[in-house]
């Protein structure tokens, strides 16, 4: 089959919204399903999606040719988790294969990652970000809803043999269940050269009780175990209004801190956001979205489906709302993708 994918060169950012920001980041959720139940990320009574309401390889690569032709450089596959869903080495290869697309990269829980590291690298997959909220194996199961951290170890190891480099390792701040166990993640992202990352909890579940588990990076600057590898005293290495890294004490490396709840960054937002379904998320907190499955599914062209991209990034708000007073979510982070 013939896939009407991109050829065009042109990448000079043409999705600017109404605040001026160029879109030049999407990140791609290409399924709800997710072989975890986080507890931060998904809540009991979020249901999975039917295979036919889930946009198909070529539908998601039809649409990421029409990003790129309009100055998309950056894509970044998500989920549910990613490695869930079947015959990922092949969308890996159609997207790589897309011109404009300088970075491909994924977010994945790395529990399959060791079986699929090294063809996701032949395919043109340039890097991951892994989810490790904790080593401690009693506390990774309840944080995970039964999850194992030993396939997850194995899969960081192998990404790392693979040249899935550099390895990036995130790590959900939730105080009073991994709160206390920092230091030895940043002893394990330092062994093996992975770039570790603290970010703060946000309220992207229905149900969850954030305000007992949300810590701020500013409480974790506080920490002993931090203050005794970390020189917080550094200057900071600002990625963006809300991110920057810090040194090890020792020289041997950084720790990125990430902080969408105390310090937001709106103002410097360069993303959307594709759902599995086919919807452009326009902010990570707000509900508000823009259907594009209808159009791809009528067979709409690479230049139609540009048009409704110029008419989705003028919804995009100016800062994200989290409704804390609304009760409940619409949606829960696994159906967002992060
Ligand atoms: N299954 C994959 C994984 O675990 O990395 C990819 C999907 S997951 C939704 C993407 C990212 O969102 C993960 O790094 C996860 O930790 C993060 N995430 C999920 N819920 C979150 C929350 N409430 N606050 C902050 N980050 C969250």
């Amino acid at each position: 089959m013939t896939l009407n994918t991109n050829k065009n060169t042109k990448t000079t950012p043409q999705l600017i919204d109404r605040f001026g920001r160029a879109i030049t980041y999407l990140r791609v959720s290409i399924t709800d399903r997710c072989n975890q139940n986080c507890t931060y990320c998904r809540s009991p009574k979020d249901t999975f999606k039917e295979r036919g309401d889930i946009l198909s390889y070529d539908e998601i690569t039809r649409v990421i040719s029409a990003f790129a032709g309009m100055g998309v450089n950056k894509v970044r596959i998500t989920g549910g988790e990613p490695l869930v869903r079947k015959d990922l080495t092949t969308l890996i290869g159609q997207l790589s294969g897309i011109d404009g697309i300088k970075e491909l990269t994924m977010t994945t829980n790395a529990v399959l990652l060791s079986k699929h590291a090294k063809e996701l690298k032949k395919a043109g997959l340039k890097r991951v970000n892994i989810s490790l909220d904790t080593l401690d194996p009693k506390k990774f199961s309840e944080l995970t809803g039964g999850g194992d951290v030993a396939p997850v170890i194995k899969g960081i190891d192998s990404a790392i043999e693979a040249g899935l480099t550099p390895v990036r390792l995130n790590t959900v701040l939730m105080k009073g269940v991994n709160d206390k166990s920092l230091g030895e993640i940043i002893d394990f992202a330092k062994e093996r050269g992975a770039l570790l990352r603290f970010i703060e909890c946000m309220p992207m579940r229905d149900g969850l009780d954030w305000e007992t588990h949300y810590i701020s990076i500013a409480d974790v600057l506080e920490k002993p175990e931090i203050k005794e590898r970390v020189d917080t005293q550094a200057i900071q290495k600002k990625v963006k209004a809300a991110a920057f890294f810090l040194p090890l004490k020792d020289g041997q490396g950084d720790v990125g801190f990430i902080s969408p709840m105390s310090n937001r960054f709106c103002e410097d937002c360069n993303r959307l956001r594709l759902t599995s379904e086919g919807k452009i998320r326009l902010c990570l907190p707000s509900d508000k979205d823009f259907d594009l499955r209808s159009a791809i599914r009528d067979n709409a062209t690479i230049t139609e489906i540009q048009e409704l991209l110029q008419q989705a990034v003028l919804l995009k708000p100016e800062a994200g709302e989290y409704n804390f007073n609304q009760g409940g979510r619409k949606k829960s982070m696994v159906h967002i993708g992060g």
